[in-house]
């Protein structure tokens, strides 16, 4: 046994070292034994793991571990996420949004009952329960807070001293081991270190060709193919591998061998483009020792070995975490964390994770080492990135990623600040990656961005961004010298970087002719909008203290001052009334400008966080002159405003799309606002009418030689800048408001142009007012819910009637004149509604603080004032035309200052704001008086009254003859002060509009009348006329009933020709065929079964529907050929508009309503009906079924008779069976050459159709029906649907459609008989028809094969007819019912009335012999038996099956009948259509069951179908059915189960389990450590996928199939419906096309969320699941995916072949 002695470590190392010298090396397979994926032989690396572990443990591992569990005690989860993850987030406690919790631990949380957020995880962040900054309450889960109670109470269990020691030695030595092998890439020498070389070196060498984000699959594949000269199946299995794993051997042999691979690789480029954009350089190939790559293997394994074990024990975790970081080492760089770290961009995938991995669970579990990590991250962090900016991996590849792992905690960042000087890392590092030092020089900036030439940088630099922003987001936790200190350097290196951008993109005016390309601009854009989030942390940084913010003020001004000044020098001086104003000398219409100053705008960002706290802004002034500092943001202003007043249309797209970001959503807070801010402070400062002068000449409106045609919208732009200067206070340090008021205006205001989902509130919301958790709560305040009323449309909030008034249409978020003028119609309609005034007038505004009361006196100011009078008098003037949304904005901007001098008349009756005097002394009320009398603007009466009314009153107050209580403020009344004969214009003119938009309507849907109406609209044809004898129930079997339908059917039109002759031509209707398996039941393993039926689990089935739109069948003909033809002559680019449908599969739209079709259903007579069935009224007989027995029993005997003679053998011989079949070869040798010999046949056989269409038109019905069923059969020989007698298809194909139609309507628990859709209608009816007209096309073949018929009913067949789904073989003997007639000689009806009866029987039988007995015995049931039960007994007898107790009587009969429903509604609707006898009006609102018998003509009660008047004829019958009966087949078949709908899987009630099963799943083909990209659900079968991946990709016919494609043939022949777990997005498949939808998932805003960008909880909703469940069991499939591509055809861009 062992014997314990002194441990000597380098004893112990050097035999650790010899092991691994010696062994190692077989891993690597030899030769010739290794294949794809197989080149380690994972025997040997077991051998070697489990040796390594020994050492450690000195016994079993599992053993060891499980007795070191108990000093495991983790405290946090730190579960590490795999790509696809579910991960959680609490909206109400989580410290930032990175905070997450696994599925685990968040269900194990108090967090579960509050708002959260659930993502899917791209893989390697880790779990962040137990971390108490994550979270600002409940830290903990459940499972962790006790783990972490333990560790205070037990404390830790000391680990064997020996054991300690073990670990630390080897844990050390492969630490450095595993350094020295990865890092060793790094020479790309294939020599090993010294003390791994082995004794005899051998000469074998692989070629590895590496992963990288640049090359696509088909690229790899291709080169892959012909350097390795392998099949395409194996180079995509290389592909794959290269892609998951991150590199792969290809090649062994020699080095020459490999060195050729390696050399051929790199030099071919493939005859296949590589993507756009990407530089066309060869893949990464190495040709590596197999030593060295064994060792390679190793250390990655040790890696993963290493990360378990840290997972186990927390000693050995604080081991590993202390020799990776090694405090002893000074240098960071030869510490192993920080070697492999630098090693990282040379590694591949599984190599990079893995030591990743291994990092973030040892390294990352405590605080203390997690600080000593990341001051060696900070360290490296320049190299890291710059490593990252060069690197062709993704950013969740690379060790950059952990920078979210340790800059989003507030101790560790305040630590890195103050120690590493993080920020100013960061900031550098972006600097020297996008700027260009030194270039910059005259304008005192020391370099300048540049971020242009290197696209592909700043791409990547994003991130770099991204965690500058994580530690500006962090909240730390105090605020000492030496932070201040380095915040501030950090500043005045910020402040540097902004002016280096500051003015880039400068443009200037276009006078003569367009610019001759269109710049780039994206790249400011983008930039832009990635500070905007950093700037936002700054300023909140910035405005910590007085000081810092006063600092860091000085600091922008001084900048800006150094980089304007030169340009700001040059003043000029303009009169202006008769005043000398001086301004600075720069006309935009001739200097290059800019939509980019952020430096100058981060100047006014922190003006406006200093109103908060000081009294005035004058301290600005000390430092520069404010209108100095001011001038860029006029110049932006003026410019944007010139764009849109259409003044630079010359300057092109470039600028329009600048200028609209400097407005939009994504950008405006940071540019268009802060512009408008920095005018604010401008104003506040500086003399009003210098200002009102600046901004006049800014715009260009003082010189009138210059842009004289924009002077009218350049006008209408400068009112509303200055209505934005002067009513826009809804900013904290601008107004006295808070944070809520801010949010509700902004609310108000996006639902002001009508009602929004809550994820578009949320969108157009400001990302920092959505973070405020109470957005929601004043959302509900001012909004009302209302749930969608169609599963097509999400829920939506609708803005309150209260709050219509507080909109104001001059809003600034409102980007531009059209989304105006939206609010306004939107609030006038609903104000109209309501019966209220329809004018907007401003209401009263909150104050400014006191920095910026000054603006006020804007209005009051002369120049303004006289500018308003002369707008006003223009609209006087008859002959000059007047904008009318100028003079709107001027009376609104009046109106603004009434009520403001009205509102600080409130709390000063003597204030110094006098505008309402001024405009009484200037005469603009004179004017307005004057307007209201002036026709041309009456319809602006109303405001003009208002305006007239209000300023009267503030002129009334001040000259003390009225109370300001007395002034009514309320708008929403409607008060006199409109006049009513203005009202009335109003009225009218609207009227006139709402006339002609009738019209339009009306017209338009005239046109397309048909399709609008008739799609949907259930069919009300006049009540069908009725033999109404004392309200008998109609029997469809009689034949009084059927004689007194025979007239009826209106003539119909043609769509194409509007004729309504059918003389000459036939009448088709367009139709869709296709295969199901709607009715396929997957039970038991019954496909090897060889039956020549229809078997009983209706497997396969053909569908037809159709639009029920009827056309000639010459003209449908023509149709199609017109089709052909304009396909060919079609330029590729144009085929586009065949998107939809494929002419080769004989597709076309329904020229009608475009719903796909792909064959025509001929349109029959009734007349002729009653021909083909043989109807007639002559013959009128009775006869019992015990006489007809006889007959057809004598019939056949005979007929037995001759052919044993001899006499008929060539009848019966001649091919296959009349009996459907399912068997495969039949197929095969069915082909159309025997099609065509049946065309000869009929030619002769018969002359009645001849003269009219119907013939051809039902052979191309034929023809279609074989093409479609044959296309997809000739693919899977395995799943086949009966194409080879068209008699048999007809009739699987109508019994098909009737059973689903059956199961629609139990689906949809509707009255079976319920007045059908039209479509549905029509599609049964002709196609019942065309199955009668086609069987007495083809007589001759029914006559003979006769005989078969009647013996397999009679059960003389060597078949049995038990085996049968019953209503296919009831409907094939229906149609062939004719020839039985000639036999006979009996009338069809009675035949027909007992083959119905007949077949009950046998389904009755069947259902006995088939049924769950669980389902029908009971324990406290035994005799006395019913007869029913007796009855059951004896059939099973029969068929030997052995005998049962316990039967309950009860329970039976409802079993029976429950299971006989099915049949019993087919056998109704069939011979509903089939007699079109009327059914009885209680069958339309209710499936009554007796009834249903009733019409039939059948007994209600299954006994009576046993022993009619005591005759032996049907027993015997059964008997015989039963005799071939093998119980075998009956044990499988299971009755309640077979009669279910077959319904779609049933999904999750909730989507984070869909998310969760799907992270479970595995890659099917590379199996288990390899998570498929995107799991998918099939839901007709439920099976996972891995969809769009070319890991499960396979091959038929010669085309590459994803799996999901594939499987759709498998499944359902080519269609599909799939979930794609991942983004919550289902698609639909039908070959080649596909189209996407939302999963019926609603969060609880009643949305879905298609790409799981939100990631609200959500449920299933049952609604959509009925939607989904219906277009599946409708055979929608193909329709919808046509429809989507109609109306979406980008759809056809996508290759869903690959899916
Ligand atoms: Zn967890
Ligand atoms: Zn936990
Ligand atoms: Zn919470
Ligand atoms: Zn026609
Ligand atoms: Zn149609
Ligand atoms: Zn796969
Ligand atoms: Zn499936």
């Amino acid at each position: 046994m062992f014997v314990s002695k002194p441990f000597d470590e380098d004893e112990f190392l050097a035999v650790v070292l010899d092991f691994i010298k010696d062994n190692v090396p077989g891993i690597i397979k030899s030769e010739n034994l290794w294949s794809v994926g197989l080149f380690k032989d994972v025997a040997v690396k077991t051998r070697i793991l489990d040796k390594i572990a020994w050492w450690l443990f000195e016994e079993d591992q599992q053993v060891a571990l499980k007795k070191l569990q108990k000093n495991n005690r983790p405290g946090i989860c730190g579960h590490i996420f795999k790509p696809g993850e579910a991960t959680y987030t609490c909206r109400e406690c989580a410290a930032d949004s990175t905070c997450v919790f696994c599925q685990k631990c968040f269900r194990q949380s108090a967090h579960i009952n509050h708002k959260h957020k659930l993502h899917s995880s791209a893989g390697g962040g880790c779990c962040d329960c137990g971390d108490v900054e994550a979270w600002k309450k409940h830290p903990f889960c459940n499972l962790h807070e006790v783990a972490g109670e333990l560790q205070a109470v037990s404390g830790a269990v000391e680990l064997d001293e020996a054991l300690r020691k073990r670990a630390h030695v080897l844990f050390k030595f492969l630490l450095q081991y595993i350094s020295d092998c990865l890092t060793s890439d790094h020479k790309e020498t294939n020599q090993l270190p010294i003390y791994l070389q082995p004794q005899q070196p051998s000469d074998t060498y692989m070629a590895v060709v590496y992963n990288d984000e640049s090359h696509t699959f088909d690229y790899v594949i291709d080169v892959l193919k012909h350097a390795i000269s392998c099949s395409v199946k194996i180079a995509s299995d290389f592909a794959t591998i290269i892609d998951r794993e991150g590199r792969t051997p290809i090649v062994a042999g020699r080095e020459a061998v490999c060195l050729e691979a390696k050399q051929f690789i790199e030099t071919t480029r493939s005859s296949r483009t590589v993507r756009i954009n990407q530089e066309n350089f060869p893949l990464k190939t190495k040709v590596i020792h197999v030593n060295v790559l064994a060792h390679q293997e190793l250390s990655v394994s040790l890696l993963q070995w290493l990360n378990m074990i840290c997972q186990e024990c927390e000693d050995f975790r604080v081991m590993i975490s202390d020799i990776l970081t090694d405090k002893y080492e000074e240098d960071v760089r030869k510490t192993i964390v920080g070697k492999l770290m630098l090693a990282d961009i040379l590694l591949w995938k599984v190599a990079r994770s893995s030591s990743q991995t291994l990092i973030m669970s040892s390294t990352l579990m405590q605080l203390s080492s997690k600080k000593v990590f990341a001051a060696t991250y900070v360290k490296l962090y320049k190299q890291l990135m710059d490593d990252f900016l060069m690197d062709d991996h993704n950013h969740s590849d690379s060790i950059t990623s952990m920078s979210v792992q340790l800059f989003t905690v507030p101790t560790v960042v305040s630590y890195l600040i103050a120690e590493e000087g993080l920020l100013q890392v960061i900031l550098e590092t972006i600097i020297s990656a996008c700027c260009i030092s030194g270039s910059n020089q005259e304008n005192n900036v020391p370099f300048k961005f540049d971020g242009r030439n290197r696209a592909k940088i700043f791409r990547r630099l994003q991130f770099c961004f991204s965690d500058l922003k994580y530690v500006l987001s962090c909240l730390l936790p105090e605020w000492n010298e030496t932070l201040e200190y380095h915040f501030l350097s950090f500043f005045k290196l910020l402040t540097t970087f902004l002016s280096s951008v500051e003015g880039m993109d400068s443009v200037t005016r276009q006078v003569n002719g367009h610019l001759e390309y269109e710049p780039e601009w994206q790249t400011m854009v983008t930039l832009s909008m990635t500070m905007k989030p950093i700037i936002k942390k700054v300023l909140k940084w910035c405005s910590h203290n007085e000081r810092v913010l006063n600092h860091c003020l000085a600091e922008t001004v001084s900048v800006l001052k150094n980089l304007h000044c030169k340009e700001t020098e040059k003043k000029i001086t303009i009169k202006y009334n008769g005043t000398d104003f001086h301004c600075i000398d720069f006309d935009i219409t001739s200097k290059p400008v800019s939509v980019h100053y952020p430096l100058t705008r981060f100047a006014a960002a922190l003006l406006v966080s200093l109103g908060k706290t000081t009294d005035s802004l004058e301290s600005v002034k000390t430092m520069w002159n404010i209108m100095d500092l001011a001038e860029c943001s006029f110049r932006s202003l003026a410019l944007c405003a010139q764009v849109s007043a259409g003044a630079w249309r010359r300057n092109g797209m470039s600028l329009a799309n600048q200028s609209f970001y400097y407005r939009n959503y994504l950008c405006r807070s940071e540019l268009f606002v802060r512009d408008i801010q920095m005018l604010q402070c401008c104003c506040a400062l500086i003399e009003p009418n210098l200002f009102f002068v600046t901004l006049h000449h800014k715009l260009t409106l003082l010189d009138s030689n210059k842009m004289q045609e924009f002077h009218m919208p350049l006008y209408e732009e400068l009112v509303l800048l200055l209505i934005h200067i002067y009513a826009e206070r809804f900013t904290d340090g601008i107004g006295q408001i808070s944070q809520k008021d801010i949010i509700k205006r902004e609310i108000i205001h996006i639902l002001a142009s009508g009602p929004k989902p809550h994820s578009k509130i949320q969108k157009y919301l400001s990302h920092e007012l959505s973070e405020n958790p109470d957005w929601e709560k004043i959302l509900h305040e001012v909004a009302d819910f209302r749930p969608s009323s169609n599963t097509k449309s999400a829920a939506r909030y609708e803005l309150k009637y209260e709050y219509l008034q507080n909109i104001s249409p001059y809003f600034y978020h409102y980007e531009t004149a059209s989304q105006q003028a939206d609010v306004r119609n939107e609030v006038s309609q609903r104000k109209k509604a309501m019966n209220c005034s329809l004018g907007f007038t401003p209401q009263p505004l909150p104050s400014f603080t006191k920095a910026f009361s000054g603006i006020v006196y804007l209005l009051s100011a002369t120049a303004f004032i006289s500018l308003l009078k002369s707008i006003l008098q223009n609209y006087l003037v008859p002959q000059i035309t007047m904008s009318d949304r100028l003079l709107e904005k001027v009376l609104y901007l009046i109106g603004c200052g009434i009520v403001e001098e009205r509102q600080m008349l409130n709390t000063d009756d003597r204030c110094s704001f006098e505008f309402c005097n001024g405009l009484k002394q200037s005469g603009i009320l004179g004017t307005l008086k004057e307007l209201q009398e002036t026709q041309s603007v009456a319809f602006h009466q109303e405001t003009i009254l208002w305006t007239i009314s209000k300023l009267e009153d503030v002129l009334n107050f001040r000259a003390g003859t009225i109370n300001l209580g007395d002034i009514e403020t309320s708008q929403l009344k409607n008060t006199n002060v409109s006049k009513l004969s203005q009202k009335q214009m109003v009225q009218k003119k609207r009227e006139k509009l709402m006339l002609q938009m009738k019209q339009l309507q009306q017209k338009f849907v005239e046109k397309n009348a048909m399709s609008v109406q008739e799609n949907s609209a259930p069919l009300e044809k006049s009540p069908e006329s009725i033999p109404n004898e004392s309200g008998e129930t109609p029997v469809c079997t009689s034949l009084k009933w059927q004689l007194a339908t025979k007239n009826e059917e209106a003539s119909e039109i043609c769509i194409l020709c509007q004729d309504d002759s059918d003389l000459q031509d036939c009448f088709v209707v367009p139709a869709f065929v296709q295969s199901s398996s709607v009715l396929f039941k997957r039970q038991a393993n019954h496909i090897g079964r060889t039956s020549s039926f229809v078997d009983i689990f209706n497997y396969p089935g053909v569908h037809v529907s159709t639009c029920s739109h009827i056309l000639h069948y010459m003209c449908w003909q023509q149709y199609m050929d017109s089709l052909k033809d304009n396909r060919e002559s079609l330029a590729f680019h144009l085929r586009r508009h065949y998107a939809s449908f494929s002419v080769d599969q004989n597709e076309f739209l329904c020229p009608l309503c475009s719903c796909l079709s792909n064959c025509a259903i001929p349109v029959i007579s009734m007349e002729k009906m009653f021909e083909y069935r043989g109807v007639s009224s002559s013959i009128q007989d009775s006869m019992t079924i015990h006489q007809w027995i006889h007959l057809m029993e004598e019939y056949t005997d005979r007929f037995m008779q001759e052919k044993d003679d001899g006499l008929v053998t060539q009848q019966s011989n001649n091919g296959t069976s009349l009996l459907l079949k399912t068997n495969t070869s039949i197929i095969e040798s069915t082909s159309l050459e025997s099609h065509e010999v049946d065309l000869d046949e009929s030619d002769m056989v018969e002359q009645q159709f001849a003269g009219d269409q119907l013939e051809p038109a039902l052979y191309a019905m034929i023809e279609s029906f074989k093409k479609k069923c044959k296309n997809i059969t000739d693919n899977f020989k395995n799943s086949v649907t009966a194409v080879d007698n068209e008699n048999r298809l007809l009739w699987i194909t109508a019994s098909t459609t009737f059973q689903v139609q059956e199961n629609i309507s139990r689906y949809k628990n509707t009255p079976l008989l319920a007045p059908a859709s039209v479509r549905t209608d029509c599609a049964l009816l002709h196609l019942t028809r065309s199955c009668f007209a086609y069987a007495h096309l083809k007589k001759s073949e029914l006559q003979s094969r006769r005989n078969e018929c009647i013996q397999l009913l009679l059960g003389k067949h060597d078949e049995c007819l038990l085996f049968t789904n019953i209503f296919s073989t009831f409907v094939q003997l229906m149609c062939s019912c004719q020839v039985f007639l000639e036999i006979s000689s009996v009338s069809a009806v009675v035949n027909g009335c007992n083959i119905l009866f007949l077949c009950s029987l046998a389904q009755i039988v069947q259902i006995m012999l088939c049924v769950d007995v669980e389902t029908i015995i009971s324990e406290n049931s035994e005799d006395p038996q019913s007869d029913l039960v007796k009855c059951f007994v004896q059939v099973r007898s029969y068929a030997n099956i052995p005998t049962m107790h316990k039967i309950d009587h009860i329970k039976l009969e409802n079993c029976l009948s429950h299971c006989f429903d099915p049949f019993l509604r087919c056998c109704v609707l069939f011979m509903h259509y089939m007699t079109k006898v009327p059914v009885p009006s209680l069958l339309k609102e209710q499936n009554d069951r007796i009834c249903m018998f009733q019409y039939l003509g059948l007994p209600s009660n299954m006994l009576s179908y046993f022993d009619l008047d005591g005759n032996g004829d049907l027993s015997k019958i059964v008997q015989r059915w039963c005799s071939n009966f093998s119980p075998d087949v009956g044990d499988k078949v299971i009755y309640p189960d077979l009669i279910k709908v077959n319904t779609l899987v049933q999904l999750e009630e909730h989507y984070s389990d869909v998310i969760a099963v799907a992270s479970d799943f595995k890659c099917p083909r590379f199996g288990s450590n390899s998570d498929s990209v995107s799991p998918t659900m099939c839901l007709i079968c439920g099976v996972m996928l891995c969809s769009q991946s070319y890991c499960c990709q396979n091959t038929l016919g010669g085309i590459n199939y994803g799996a999901c494609a594939y499987h759709s043939y498998k499944c359902n022949y080519g269609c599909g419906i799939f979930l794609r777990s991942r983004d919550c997005t289902i698609f639909l498949l039908n070959e080649k096309k596909g189209s996407f939808r939302s999963a019926p998932y609603l969060d609880e805003h009643g949305e879905t969320d298609r790409g799981l960008r939100r990631g609200n909880p959500m449920k299933l909703n049952e609604e959509r699941v009925k939607e989904l469940n219906l277009i599946w069991l409708s055979h929608a499939i193909p329709e919808q995916i046509a429809r989507d591509v109609e109306a979406n055809r980008s759809l056809s861009n996508f290759n869903w072949t690959h899916f």
